[in-house]
């Protein structure tokens, strides 16, 4: 059941192509700030309610990082198990040929559960735009804007950025300080990577076969080693082997979720020993739980605001930037922010979730008025 509000969604499509079988669908949330961004999730069971939220995230995150982009989220039912590669190209271009007149005016899209960088160069062709998409690949040009890939690290970058910010904030340095990553992908191997450069020390990393814990320090270039080679992390030596579920509260000062949904929950969060938790994982913390633990003295960096590096790069993309301009604007933009969220929070005395929705709420509805929606 789709909830309507006053910020949306404005328009959810649906289209079909009889010719391929394409059966899917775009949510456009809001486009008071710009066209709707949002990846295309290519699952068996994709639902627009499902998409709904998360359009609706997209909309604050676009919102917060000051991007001139509302939010948006797509999808096609299909089975990617199942059916090749030639079908699955075949399906993108069908849906992007069937968006062609709402997309890119009113709908950016991206690359999401079930579509790649691939899957962006087969969705520009079809739609005609090079704007029509980011994640494109590298060698994929319109001129001089070329294809900018998701998995550059720019999310990580921005998650420690949005650290080192809050750090700041409590006053302490990050030279030496202790911090634990749950999960060691694309996001969480980056905030590790850039964080132990500055200095910080990296005790605890887990992914889905178990967590690494040594109070002494874990070499992060030893670590990506050991992961490339036997594929977890904790065959790294010397550590103690944990379950993944521990990374959360093992003894450390900064925690960054970055795998899963709901990793601090009911059951766990008075275990968690960290005093700064940066959230790179869309929803790792439910909100009630993120209430508790702010009035315990742990402070949340809401994911919306920290793990929006993906997002500004597909900015960059979009305006046929290159790869160089992505990582300074990263840096501009979260940092800018994280520190608003947290003058908000301590001015208002609110946690940092509902300062960060104030800001970004009001710089939709300043633009609904500005484009006289309201
Ligand atoms: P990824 O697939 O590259 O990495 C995920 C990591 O999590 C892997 O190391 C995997 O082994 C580990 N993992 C899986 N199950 C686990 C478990 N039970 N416990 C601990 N670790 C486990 O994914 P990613 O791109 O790094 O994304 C991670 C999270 O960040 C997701 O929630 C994603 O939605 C979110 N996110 C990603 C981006 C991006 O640009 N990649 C942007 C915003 C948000």
């Amino acid at each position: 059941m789709v909830k309507y509000d006053e910020f949306g969604p404005e328009k959810i499509l649906s289209v079909y192509d009889p010719k391929t079988g394409m059966n899917g669908f775009v949510v456009i949330d809001n486009t008071a700030l710009g066209p709707a961004k949002g990846g295309i999730r290519m699952t068996i069971d994709v639902r627009v309610d499902e998409c709904v939220k998360l359009a609706r995230v997209m909309t604050w995150k676009c919102a917060i990082t000051e991007l001139p982009f509302g939010g948006g989220k797509s999808g096609i039912v299909a089975d990617t198990h199942k059916i090749d590669d030639a079908k699955k190209q075949e399906l993108i271009a069908a849906f992007a040929a069937a968006l062609k007149p709402i997309c890119p005016s009113l709908y950016v899209a991206a690359p999401d559960i079930g579509t790649a960088e691939k899957e962006m160069e087969t969705f520009a062709k079809s739609n005609g735009s090079h704007k029509s998409c980011t994640g494109k690949p590298k060698n994929v040009c319109e001129g001089a804007a070329c294809g900018i890939p998701h998995e550059l690290g720019s999310t990580g970058w921005g998650v420690y950025h949005a650290t080192l910010v809050a750090l700041e904030h409590q006053k302490r340095d990050v030279k030496g300080v202790t911090f634990a990553v749950d999960g060691f992908g694309n996001v969480g191997s980056f905030a590790a990577k850039y964080l132990t450069e500055k200095g910080a020390k990296l005790v605890a990393v887990s992914d889905s076969k178990g967590c690494i814990y040594n109070s002494d320090g874990i070499s992060f270039k030893e670590l990506s080693a050991v992961k490339k080679k036997t594929g977890s992390v904790i065959n790294y030596k010397p550590g103690n082997v944990l379950k993944s579920s521990d990374a959360p509260t093992v003894a450390c000062y900064v925690f960054i979720p970055a795998a899963k949904a709901d990793v601090i929950h009911a059951k766990n969060w008075k275990d968690v020993k960290a005093k700064l938790i940066v959230e790179g994982a869309n929803i790792p913390i439910m909100h009630d739980i993120e209430v508790k633990l702010h009035k315990n003295g742990v402070l949340v960096i809401p994911d919306f605001v920290a793990n929006a590096g993906g997002v500004i790069s597909s900015y960059v993309e979009y305006i046929g930037g290159s790869e160089d301009d992505v990582f300074p604007l990263i840096e501009k933009k979260i940092v800018r922010n994280t520190q608003l969220v947290l003058d908000t929070m301590t001015k208002k005395n609110i946690p940092p979730r509902d300062a960060a929705m104030q800001i970004a709420i009001e710089r939709v509805k300043k633009a609904e008025k500005s484009n006289n929606r309201r």
